[in-house]
């Protein structure tokens, strides 16, 4: 029989080459330090930098390194989803950032949570060290995605977690194609835990997810995870239709009993302005629910992969 590593390190890479030699750094002292079996998956995002190249050469060099790289840029979740569909671990796959900002030394606080009968050790950021406006706004969106969504989300809780084999293959097996994975982690249930920590700056580099992204993943969050938007706007209407009946029948009782009505022209031009916005607002929202119909209807594969160079150190060694 083939041995398998227990745990698989997922990195994500995008234009890393800065904080690369950190981040292999950090994880040879994990690895030599530990007597689990260790793969690390690293996957290239389809960097335009030097980050595959030096991938290669890691993996050539190293072979509890286990790269693959994406065809084109996919973004961050897919970059996610191919780590954790390439990941051969038996045990937990453990999910990390490439730019250090989530420690890798935590990983055997995390096992041993795992090992007490948790399938999911998720990191809740106790501090950021980010700007204020990015803190703010994160700060403020995981309370209404918490406050609107179906699904338990826990606050304050990014992607960074271990979790077991059972939940990546229930991971794997979800089809979306707007993926929030920390979202889904929730959904698939089991037993799980915070695990507070604080949240380290970038190594080296800038952070790729600029406020359109952060955006994109954050409508993704609501709008796979939440009804509320659409509800709203049902609850909106129906509510605009109770007042706007009130108002006609007093203004037919003033009418009919009391004195001339006077014309209202600057209310009607505010109720028209004010519901023609309603109304875009309502169907924008339809659209994002139709939008993630619309892509999800092509069932096209979620991420493509143009190579993958695959650690013989475990399977190797002990094969028969
Ligand atoms: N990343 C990726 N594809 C992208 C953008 C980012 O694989 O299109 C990776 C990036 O290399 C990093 C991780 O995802 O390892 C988190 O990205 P980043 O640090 O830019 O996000 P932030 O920490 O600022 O939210
Ligand atoms: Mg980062």
């Amino acid at each position: 029989m083939k041995t398998l590593p227990q745990i698989s390190i997922i990195a994500p890479l995008y234009n890393e080459s800065d904080s690369f030699p950190h981040l292999v750094e950090r994880l040879n002292t994990l690895m030599d330090n530990l007597s689990l079996r260790i793969e690390v998956v690293l996957v290239d995002d389809g960097s335009r930098d030097n980050t595959p190249v030096l991938m290669r050469q890691l993996a050539l060099l190293d072979d509890r390194y286990h790269c693959v790289f994406l065809s084109r840029n996919h973004g961050h979740q897919l970059a996610l989803t191919a780590g954790i569909a390439s990941a051969r671990a038996s045990e937990a796959l453990f999910i990390i950032d490439g730019d250090l900002q989530d420690p890798p030394e935590l990983l055997p606080d995390f096992y041993k949570e795992l090992c007490d009968g948790n399938d999911v050790v998720y990191a809740v950021r106790r501090k950021r060290k980010e700007n204020i406006v990015k803190k703010t706004a994160y700060y403020l969106f995981y309370r209404l995605l918490k406050s609107i969504s179906y699904v338990e989300i826990p606050l304050d809780s990014g992607d960074f977690a271990l979790i077991s084999r059972r939940v990546a293959d229930v991971l794997i097996q979800m089809p979306e194609e707007s993926r929030y994975l920390r979202g889904m982690r929730s959904w698939v249930g089991f037993k799980q835990k915070g695990f507070e920590y604080e949240r380290d700056e970038r190594i080296a580099g800038e952070s790729k997810y600029s406020f359109k992204l952060l955006f994109g993943l954050a409508y993704n969050g609501i709008f796979n995870f939440s009804e509320f938007p659409i509800k709203f706007m049902t609850r909106t209407g129906a509510l605009s239709i109770l007042i706007s009946l009130i108002y006609f029948i007093t203004v037919v009782i003033k009418k009919l009993f009391f004195t001339e009505v006077i014309e209202g022209f600057t209310a009607l031009l505010f109720v028209v302005i004010l519901f023609s916005g309603v109304q875009l607002l309502a169907l924008g929202i339809i659209g994002e629910y139709v939008l993630r119909i619309f892509f999800q209807s092509k069932n096209r594969p979620l991420f493509i992969i143009k190579e993958e160079i695959v650690n013989r150190a475990y399977v190797g060694r002990d094969a028969v």
